[in-house]
């Protein structure tokens, strides 16, 4: 059995587990991730960060939006 997996956040490197985190959809955070947003269509939750205070996409979403951000 494996705990809940951390989540680190991009911006500041804190690292902790889902529930530290706040939960945050997407209305709210689209200016920062407009591109991506649009691109996909897809609108998952957004998690903001409890250290530095910013949101980014939930771990999943983001892989994937790595992986396109790495492309360019
Ligand atoms: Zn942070």
């Amino acid at each position: 059995m494996r705990e809940e997996k951390e989540i680190k956040c991009p911006y500041c490197g804190f690292k902790g587990k889902p529930k530290d985190f706040y939960l945050l959809y997407e209305a709210v955070v689209n200016v920062t991730l407009t591109s991506a947003v649009k691109e996909g269509r897809e609108r998952p939750p957004l998690l903001v960060c409890p250290s530095c205070g910013k949101a980014f996409p939930s771990s999943n979403f983001y892989d994937k939006l790595r992986r396109k951000i790495a492309k360019r």
